[in-house]
């Protein structure tokens, strides 16, 4: 299987040199070349890993990491993605993909981008150094992901004193290969200050570098996973197809379920849910593609008006009305993901994150509008102690923190002040 570019002027490659690349060199992103077929009688597997593992194979076919991809999907997907029932909802269920280190589905696609380039990169004589800028989440199941793997460090910039005391504490608990960046500054100047430090010629004179961004194909490819492992296991059950809705922001995790799909997985509709960055809806709805500023909402990490992502949804369906066959998408406004969080503690007895509660509220609009027969499941992004300063006062109660977040939280903290500026950055990084 070789990948190539979204923009068509880079060369394929194989599975290791697309994940090791993050972006073609034509600024394209990596997509298949060509589109395997998996037919689900013939996925083997009663785990998650295994299931991943082979319906990934074909995409590694050729490739040096084909060998590994049972080892690399045991170690990343190491923690459970239940699938729970809403007893008071026949066919409905949530998908809870929020049971790893950071709390958050992002797992998924950082263990596994972090497991495969730690053999990709083994026996190479340079390190490999990632530099991430992150308003939050990323960052943090980047650093997670990559702690302790060899041959490789770290460097994560965020804006200081602009994420939450949660996250911050996921940014800065860590020590060894990851280093972590207080900024002076806002998000677009952690973001300006890696894709300068990327190119300066002293820094890459002493390592080979990359950006660990969610366009990386080995963030993406994994994601399939679970929507595998989902319908597979109701398609095994009674041989029906199971729909899913999806909180998107920048299209990554709605991208993922809908290769699964085209690769003959037992998946049935797939509805997008965006909070009030609407740019797709919007697409889908004008047939116009008019990407914008974000808008902050309590679904914070939907929050993008110009989704990178998209590239690969149109080189899938190119024209508008091949994708309005292929999905549907809501605009979820503030004050719904609000209402969708109490009704659902009210009607189901399900805490939920503003995440989720926004795929719950396109599953009701969806359902009103046209119907939704069948199986459907709610794929559950992060867990709602994430999000407990929004949740906690809508249901007037505490929201628990996982043990693994707790776990993180009483770890030491350490992290470096800097100037938003390329040059306080190389100046710590060249230390
Ligand atoms: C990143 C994220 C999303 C959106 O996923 P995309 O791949 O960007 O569409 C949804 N929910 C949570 C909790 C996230 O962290």
């Amino acid at each position: 299987m070789r990948f190539v570019s979204t923009r068509g002027r880079s060369e394929p490659v194989g599975l290791s040199a697309a994940i090791e690349q993050g972006l073609a060199p034509d600024g394209g992103l990596y997509v298949p070349e060509t589109w395997p077929r998996v037919a689900p009688l013939e996925v083997r597997g009663d785990t998650l890993p295994r299931v991943a593992a082979a319906v990934l194979a074909p995409f590694a076919e050729g490739d040096a990491l084909a060998g590994e991809l049972g080892a690399i999907t045991a170690e990343a997907f190491n923690f459970p993605a239940p699938s729970v029932a809403i007893g008071a909802e026949p066919g409905l269920s949530v998908l809870e993909l929020f049971h790893g280190p950071t709390a958050a589905f992002k797992d998924f696609g950082a263990r596994f981008l972090a497991s495969s380039l730690a053999r990709i990169r083994r026996g190479r004589p340079r390190k490999l150094l990632i530099l991430v800028a992150t308003s939050g989440d990323t960052g943090g199941a980047v650093a997670a992901a990559f702690h302790d793997k060899p041959g490789i460090e770290v460097a994560v910039l965020f804006p200081r004193g602009r994420v939450s005391p949660l996250q911050e504490a996921q940014l800065t608990c860590w020590s060894g290969n990851v280093r972590s960046f207080a900024v002076e500054g806002s998000f677009d100047d952690c973001q300006s200050m890696v894709k300068a430090g990327l190119k300066d010629e002293a820094l890459r004179a002493r390592y080979d570098l990359t950006s660990a961004n969610s366009i990386n194909i080995g963030r993406l490819l994994p994601q399939m996973s679970y929507f595998a492992w989902a319908s597979l296991s109701a398609w095994r059950a009674d041989g029906g197809a199971m729909s899913f809705v999806i909180p998107s922001g920048n299209l990554g995790h709605g991208t993922a379920c809908l290769w699964a799909r085209h690769t003959g997985l037992p998946i049935g509709d797939v509805v997008l849910a965006h909070n009030a960055n609407r740019t797709l809806p919007d697409y889908i709805a004008e047939g116009v593609w008019r990407p914008r500023a974000s808008v902050s909402t309590p679904a914070s990490a939907m929050d993008v008006g110009d989704p990178s992502n998209a590239e690969r949804l149109f080189h899938l369906f190119p024209e508008v009305e091949d994708l309005r066959r292929a999905v549907s998408a809501y605009s979820v406004d503030n004050e719904a993901i609000r209402a969708a969080i109490r009704a659902g503690f009210e009607r189901y007895g399900q805490v939920w994150c503003p995440h989720t509660a926004s795929a719950a509220h396109a599953f009701w609009r969806h359902r009103d509008l046209i119907g939704a027969p069948g199986r459907w499941t709610l794929a559950a992004t992060a867990h709602p102690a994430k999000f407990r300063e929004i949740v906690e006062p809508l249901l007037g109660r505490k929201v628990p923190l996982p043990p693994a977040l707790e776990a993180l939280l009483s770890l030491p903290r350490s992290s470096t002040r800097i100037a938003a500026d390329v040059g306080a950055l190389l100046g710590a990084l060249m230390q």
